[in-house]
């Protein structure tokens, strides 16, 4: 791609789960930036400037035919930023072997999928940069989310994994960990809930989509080149460093 006819030159960038909430500013950061993006989800509408691929992460099948989309229009995946994720909260003793399994295969297998796929290409390039999007209940707990704070968490050890099976090769591991983010995710709890969950941050309100999307770029950047293997909390202080 040149830049004579205003084609963006930066680096392939695929941002899963970005047609709305995080992973739609996720996306719009790195188009701004002159990055060559590509956004996965299953209903489509990808952000203006970006390759719209349809893929559930669920489905290795599909994860698979979306990078051969994906490295036939921008070359090798340069950036991953694992971002779709699902809820499916209740209370343990109703969680039914469903609601645990959904959660576990979209935001942790699904992230493996989508990892191991990207290091392929990684690899040879001998340059990456993978980002998880965690959350602060992954470290913090939280009732009712017995499932998702178990997938949450296990992208931190899959990511410091990962950053030592990867980091000879200059291809970096992190997660970032957003607290309470003004999306369709947070949209469903109640005006009691939200009031409440702001009395616990120390910055004393949500996130903006755009506040989280920040720190991904600034992860996926030169200015990250040795931070590997890290949980960088976009939270208003809510975990304190957990
Ligand atoms: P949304 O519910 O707004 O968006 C979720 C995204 O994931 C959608 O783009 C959806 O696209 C995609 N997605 C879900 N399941 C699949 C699947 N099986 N295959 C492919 N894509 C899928 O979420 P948010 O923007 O709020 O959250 C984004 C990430 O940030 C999630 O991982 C979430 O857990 C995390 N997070 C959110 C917080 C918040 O307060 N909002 C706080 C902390 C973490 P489609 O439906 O079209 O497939």
């Amino acid at each position: 791609m040149s830049e004579a006819n205003n084609e963006p030159t930066g680096r392939s960038v695929l941002v899963t789960g970005g047609n709305r909430g995080i992973g739609r500013a996720i996306a719009e950061a790195f188009v701004a930036n002159g990055d060559r993006v590509a956004v996965t989800t299953r209903s489509g509408g990808a952000p203006e400037g970006t390759l719209d691929v349809r893929c559930d992460i669920t489905d290795p099948a599909a994860v698979e035919a979306a990078f051969a989309e994906i490295e036939a229009a921008h070359g090798p995946v340069e950036v991953l930023v694992a971002n779709a994720g699902i809820t499916a909260d209740t209370l343990v003793l109703r969680m039914s072997e469903d609601d645990w399994s959904s959660v576990i295969d979209t935001n942790l297998t699904g992230s493996f999928r989508l990892a191991k796929r990207a290091a392929k290409g990684m690899l040879r390039l001998r340059r990456g940069r993978i980002i998880f999007i965690s959350s602060v209940v992954g470290l913090l707990g939280s009732a009712g989310q017995v499932n998702y704070a178990a997938s949450k968490a296990g992208l931190v050890g899959m990511a410091r994994s990962l950053a030592r099976e990867l980091g000879s090769r200059s291809i970096t591991a992190n997660v970032v960990a957003p607290g309470f983010v003004e999306t369709d995710m947070t949209a469903v709890l109640t005006d009691d809930q939200k009031a409440t969950i702001k009395t616990q941050v120390p910055l004393g309100r949500y996130a903006s989509p755009g506040e989280v999307a920040s720190v991904v770029t600034w992860l996926a950047g030169d200015g990250a080149a040795y931070v590997t293997g890290a949980v960088i909390p976009v939270d208003g202080g809510l975990g304190m460093g957990h």
